[in-house]
């Protein structure tokens, strides 16, 4: 008997068209974020095992996978003979503390020789059999065992471990994420990711108006991102010229939709130059100036690319909830300044008129500086370590 990790896919056993590259990109999922780490991984359409010497380890990295819906530690058997099973099982059973149990059975197998409810049956005969004071119990058992048979293999296993669930990173396509330093964008990112969305991130940063604390703050968070997706690529866009242009041409209250009308711009260019499908951000309804859905209208005219808003419509605290729960919170709330909060001015507009917008940015050859700004793109690898990268994109 073998001890395995046993992977549930959930949600991507109902796409049947796609369930081959779904397992095949989270199987590839998996071997990246185990890098380093001993690991056999094999598959079917029902569920993926991993071998491995140690188990804990994985299993901290599964728990952060997307696509996995549930995991087990449990044991692997090369023979579904029942004598061989049933003592199999009574061994491991026997390790354990329990007053109550409940045997649950699965069987992929429909020609073996007895159905799930009489094996369910009959192993508890004989664990009841064998082991003093202990009684079966199926609404509340203290321990549930569980029994699958397959083609010439069982597995028992007892711990069920939730798997944050979603679709495999990938399998979406990918999405070009608008990360700064807030703490609504990694969220953002987190949430795409979930749903199978491969993300690259875009940085806007301003030195020396913008210190390299806040350009550290963005690479720790799009690192924690990566333990979500096994790498990620930050392009760090230098903004200062552009943003200095707008300071010098533009009516101080138009300087943030302005300021986010380039961004948008930058981001659609990138986006497209990296195949990327769709922008993504942490903008928020209400939040700010800039949030309003009059703002939100004018400053997304700009571009023809969709924008996916994961957390448009959720409260701040919704949103922090998310943030500790994928630790992002603590870096995100480190008090250095990034490129917007330096410019915004005292009254930004809360409703801007398109007209005017359009007017106060040509006053100045914005499009050279968006040129500029595009070509000195710095691409930044997470996690730095990963040697394997560079294949992967
Ligand atoms: P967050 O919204 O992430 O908490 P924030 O509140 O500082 O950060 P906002 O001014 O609300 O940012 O901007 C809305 C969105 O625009 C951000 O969520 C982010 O997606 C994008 N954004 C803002 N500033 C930058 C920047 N310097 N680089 C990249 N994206 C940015
Ligand atoms: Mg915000």
């Amino acid at each position: 008997m073998k001890k395995i990790i046993i992977i549930k896919y959930g949600e991507l056993t109902t796409k049947h068209d796609n369930i081959n590259f779904f397992i095949k990109t989270l199987k590839d999922n998996i071997e990246k974020s185990l890098n380093g780490i001993d690991n056999k991984i094999t598959y079917d359409v029902g569920r993926m095992f991993i071998e491995t010497n140690d188990y804990d380890l994985v299993v901290s990295k599964l728990v952060n996978t997307f696509g996995i819906h549930e995991i087990n530690i449990g044991y692997e058997l090369d023979t579904d003979d029942f004598e061989v099973l049933s003592n199999e099982l009574l061994s491991l059973v026997k390790e354990k503390e329990f007053k109550t149990f409940k045997v649950q059975t699965k069987r992929s197998n429909k020609k073996y020789f007895l159905n799930s409810m009489e094996i369910s049956r009959k192993l508890g005969g004989v664990i009841l059999k064998n082991i003093p004071n202990i009684n079966v119990d199926v609404n509340n058992p203290d321990l549930l065992i569980n029994v699958e048979i397959r083609i010439n293999k069982v597995y028992f296993y007892f711990d069920k471990i939730k798997g944050i669930g979603g679709y495999p990173v990938g399998v979406a396509g990918k999405g070009m994420l608008m990360l700064s330093g807030g703490i609504d964008s990694p969220v953002a990112g987190y949430l795409a990711m979930k749903r199978g969305v491969r993300i690259e991130c875009i940085y806007f940063d301003s030195p020396p108006h913008t210190s390299e604390n806040a350009l550290n703050k963005v690479l720790d968070l799009a690192n924690v991102l990566s333990n979500y997706s096994g790498y990620i690529k930050v392009h760090v866009i230098r903004f200062t010229e552009l943003q200095e242009a707008i300071y010098k041409n533009c009516p101080k209250e138009y300087m943030i939709t302005i300021m986010r009308r380039m961004m948008y711009r930058i981001a659609e260019s990138l986006a497209h130059k990296t195949n990327s499908k769709v922008i993504i951000n942490g903008e928020s309804v209400g939040q700010v100036a800039s949030q309003t859905l009059t703002s939100m209208a004018v400053i997304n005219e700009t571009i023809k690319m969709p924008v996916i808003r994961p957390v448009a419509c959720f409260d701040k605290l919704e949103i922090i909830d998310i943030a500790k729960k994928i630790e992002t919170y603590d870096i995100s709330i480190r008090p250095y300044e990034d490129c917007c909060t330096i410019f915004v001015p005292e009254h930004p507009v809360i409703n801007p008129v398109s007209k005017l917008a359009k007017e106060y940015e040509e006053s100045f050859d914005y499009e050279s500086l968006i040129k500029e700004a595009i070509n000195n793109d710095k691409v930044i690898k997470l996690p730095i370590s990963n040697k394997e990268f560079d294949s992967l994109l």
